[in-house]
């Protein structure tokens, strides 16, 4: 895992990506590619600005995203959070019942069980509260440092690069990083990404990768951070 020796022009691409969402925002159209035509944020920055920052909120919607397309992690979100708004309302519901509501998102038994356990753990060590070091989340059941990271800088407005698949693909395409998986991403995006761009860098991509830096045969010809990018690894555009 390694950085590029090279330093890649941050301001630049971070300039271009934040124009084009905001093109994005004023023009959904423009958003439209064969995953589906669309504007929105990914699902738990909605659910962070929809219930004011709250850590349970964000813990929750980021539990049920894993694996799991905006759009469902979204409305699964906002169901379960009107029954279970704080971990003592999840605690008191029963497994089968928090399964239900976490239905159709994937591995809806398993991420019941976790946020069962973990809604007992917060209550008994924490005072109902999610706690907000890296260290106490990745301590959680099924918390993992996408989960912990996006906890800490969307709840807790704290330093954190929250690198999932989109993030890893895109890092590594741009030339910005030559990482085997998101961990090592993470740190050397650490090492390398201005801290200024930290928190941001992650809701950023995320709409990349969804709408045009796509997983097979991205829109490079669509691409506004084209001329940045050494398109490592990119065997196949469109
Ligand atoms: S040029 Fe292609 S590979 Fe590079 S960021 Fe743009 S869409 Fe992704």
């Amino acid at each position: 895992m390694k950085t590029n020796p090279t330093t890649p022009p941050w301001d630049l691409v971070v300039t271009a990506l934040e124009a084009w969402r905001k093109e994005l925002r004023e023009e959904p159209s423009l958003g439209e590619t064969p995953a589906g035509p669309g504007s929105e944020e990914p699902a738990v920055s909605t659910v962070a600005e929809q219930y004011q920052r709250n850590p349970w909120a964000i813990l929750v919607s980021t539990i049920i995203s894993l694996r799991t397309k905006d759009a469902v992690t979204l409305t699964v979100s906002q169901a379960l959070l009107q029954k279970a708004p704080n971990p003592a309302s999840l605690a008191a519901l029963p497994v089968e019942a928090v399964a239900r509501l976490v239905y159709p998102a994937g591995f809806y038994r398993t991420k019941a069980a976790q946020l069962k356990k973990i809604a007992a753990i917060l209550i008994e060590r924490y005072h109902h509260q999610v706690p907000a070091t890296m260290e106490e989340l990745l301590a959680l059941p099924g918390v993992g440092r996408k989960t912990a990271n996006l906890v800490l800088t969307e709840a807790f407005d704290l330093e954190g690069i929250c690198v999932d698949i989109h993030v890893h693909r895109i890092s590594n395409r741009l030339g910005w990083v030559s990482s085997a998986n998101p961990e090592q991403t993470e740190t050397a995006l650490r090492a390398a990404l201005p801290r200024k761009y930290w928190k941001g860098i992650n809701s950023l991509l995320v709409l990349y990768g969804q709408r045009l830096c796509r997983p097979v045969s991205p829109f490079c010809s669509r691409c506004v951070i084209y001329p940045y990018c050494k398109r490592q690894g990119v065997v196949r555009s469109r």
